[in-house]
């Protein structure tokens, strides 16, 4: 006797069913796409086992597609002959989701304007779609291996719970049977069908098969449709990567994309390459033009899919880019790999070191190209991805220079990150040697540094880098084609400033004496600056000492901040500075701290204590 189990969803499906139910209109034929992909998945798996046990295949080995229809009763059903499930994996795979991918979903449906399904793919819980044209789902699997009667059937209207029926199949693989809703019967209409997966499908590697009095448009005798069905293959079937660039449209690039990538949106770019020779692979890869939901989670996975020999063998094959590449999506087909090559082969293998270094400078060539080329697209790329190429600069040594080619910043002569390197050090004046930049917060707080008074001045462009990884950035990038990179508020300005040398008289040398006495423990020197225009004081790092940004950045990551004890330079011409010489004892300790703390302030730091830099501008304004 079978028994049927009652199963509750885990509470994130159940909310994702409500959605898929409730809340989804537009798109909804992307289910199949979804299914489809699924099914393509399971026949993927299915393959790679083989390659070690080839009687998994055995008793039926031409791995496809089916789409079958019932008009009747209303049901579609896609059928694989895949890997299928068995009972545990049923549970585990049509009943919970193991990724963050779901809460992270929810909210961005939540937030969207418009409810779009599209956005599904990306986040892998493409199966549960099937709720939004059915009202009910059976799904009759058997794991490959498995004898017959260790069948399932998982059952669902969607509502809070699932059952679970032991049965006998005979066939392995997967077969889900969605009974359409009222306003879904458009989708057991074989034309419709046929141009859903012509539209998504057409590239999925396995054979996708239609009955073929469905598929051929004008057969319209209805004896034909009883009779057991002859199939007739809609999709392509090829691996796209395979087939040489002249044969392959735009068209067939982006929709390869879209299919591997879940991403609704076109490619910003691809990069498809063959090498013959000492190694033999193909790579097909693309930029997309946004950013994924979870490009910054630290557990989050890789775009690049690894095949030997046309054999999918590995999802998020991470050995093959490196981290800071993460954003880079597609195919990798190596021709000189072993089929049961597993991730910790991969780690440590002289083919895959290769394949990786050729194909990073590919994209970053690639990359600079388009720099070059298409300002307008590079911009775009630059606002998705600019941040984590700035990784690279930091964790690839020997791509450095060129990775620091594709930067861009934001400069006292641009608000946005569009000047690259190159553009600072032609625009250099002669007498100029080095590329300074500031490090702040905010582009505000960058611009209105009292360091850049000197640069202004003199008419040398800074670079403002404001973006949290640009302390990291330029601790590792300290030379671009031969120059130095500066900060400018720890750089000695004799470079700038020649010989001048700030006009002290002996009242203010006096005052500055003074300072320095009553601000001992919190300056090393008290100064008087060449750099300052229009700021009556600000702070000079020594070359050791944390940048103020960077010491921010890391008290809120709670890390141990060391003491900076950095230099107070002084505008001795500034009517502040003139009115100290005549205070005395109480008043000019506040004077001196004021302009210590208005220091900091003007670099985005906070007053050492915050109350009493009030209570002391209080007393001075009173
Ligand atoms: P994703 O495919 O992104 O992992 P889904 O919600 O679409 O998320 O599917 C959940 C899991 O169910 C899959 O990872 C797979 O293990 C299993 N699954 C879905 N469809 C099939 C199928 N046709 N054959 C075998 N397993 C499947």
């Amino acid at each position: 006797m079978h028994t049927t189990e009652t199963y509750g969803f885990q509470t994130e499906v159940k909310q994702l069913l409500q959605l898929m139910i409730h809340a989804l209109y537009s798109n909804k034929e992307i289910f199949l796409r979804e299914l489809v992909s699924n099914a393509s998945d399971a026949l993927d798996k299915l393959r790679f086992l083989s390659v070690k046990d080839d009687s998994l295949v055995a008793e039926d080995s031409e791995l496809r597609i089916e789409i079958d229809f019932d008009k009747e009763a209303g049901t579609l059903t896609i059928r694989d002959n895949g890997v299928g499930m068995s009972k545990e994996e049923v549970v585990q795979n049509l009943g919970t989701i193991a990724s963050s991918g779901t809460k992270r979903f929810m909210e961005a449906m939540e937030s969207a304007q418009k409810k779009d399904a599209n956005l599904i793919g990306q986040f892998g819980v493409g199966f549960y779609a099937a709720f939004m044209v059915a009202s009910n789902v059976t799904v009759k699997t058997r794991r490959a291996g498995l004898a017959a009667d260790e069948g399932v059937i998982w059952q669902s209207t969607g509502e809070g719970e699932y059952t679970i029926t032991p049965a006998t199949l005979p066939r392995r693989g997967t077969e889900i049977i969605l009974t359409l809703k009222d306003d879904c019967k458009e989708f057991s209409d074989a034309w419709k069908v046929r141009s859903i997966l012509k539209k998504y499908s057409e590239h999925i590697a396995f054979p996708i098969m239609l009955p073929k009095q469905a598929a051929a448009v004008d057969e319209a005798d209805e004896s034909v449709v009883a009779t057991t069905p002859e199939w007739e293959q809609v999709n392509d079937a090829t691996a796209l990567w395979q087939k040489s660039k002249s044969e392959i449209t735009q068209e067939e690039y982006d929709a390869f994309y879209q299919s591997i990538s879940g991403d609704w949106n076109k490619p910003l770019t691809h990069i498809h390459s063959k090498v013959e020779g000492n190694l033999e692979y193909t790579t097909l890869l693309y930029v997309p033009e946004q950013a994924p939901f979870d490009l910054w989670d630290r557990d989050r996975r890789y775009g690049v899919k690894l095949f030997v020999k046309r054999v999918f063998i590995m999802d998020d094959a991470e050995q093959l880019l490196p981290s800071w590449l993460r954003f880079v999506r597609g195919v990798v087909d190596s021709a000189d790999l072993p089929l049961n090559v597993s991730r910790e082969i991969l780690q440590s293998n002289a083919v895959v070191d290769k394949i990786r270094a050729a194909t990073v400078k590919r994209i970053i060539d690639h990359l600079s190209a388009m720099g070059k080329d298409d300002a307008e697209k590079y911009a775009k790329f630059w606002s998705a991805f600019g941040q984590v190429l700035k990784e690279g600069v930091i964790d690839d040594y020997s791509n450095r220079e060129k990775i620091a080619g594709l930067l861009r910043f934001a400069s006292t002569t641009s608000d946005e990150q569009t000047v690259s390197l190159a553009d600072y050090i032609a625009r250099m004046p002669e007498d100029q040697k080095d590329i300074y930049f500031i490090t702040a917060e905010t582009l505000t707080a960058a611009k209105g540094s009292p360091h850049l008074e000197a640069f202004r001045k003199k008419g040398w462009e800074v670079l403002l880098l404001t973006d949290r990884i640009d302390e990291w950035v330029v601790q590792h990038l300290t030379e671009f084609d031969g120059k130095s990179l500066k900060a400018v508020n720890r750089t000695d300005l004799s470079e700038i400033m020649g010989d001048e040398k700030p006009e002290v008289s002996e009242a203010q040398e006096g005052v500055l004496k003074r300072l320095k006495d009553a601000l001992a423990d919190q300056v090393s020197d008290v100064k008087a600056s060449v750099r300052l225009v229009d700021s009556p004081a600000c702070l000079v790092l020594g070359n050791q000492d944390m940048a103020p940004h960077m010491a921010k950045i890391m008290a809120q990551l709670g890390q141990a901040v060391p003491e900076n004890k950095p230099v107070l330079e002084v505008n001795v011409d500034h009517a502040i500075v003139n009115r100290l010489s005549a205070a005395e004892g109480e008043q000019f300790a506040d004077w001196a701290n004021f302009l210590l703390d208005q220091a900091r302030v003007a670099e985005g730091s906070l007053p050492k204590d915050p109350a009493a830099f009030v209570a002391r501008v209080n007393r001075l304004l009173a």
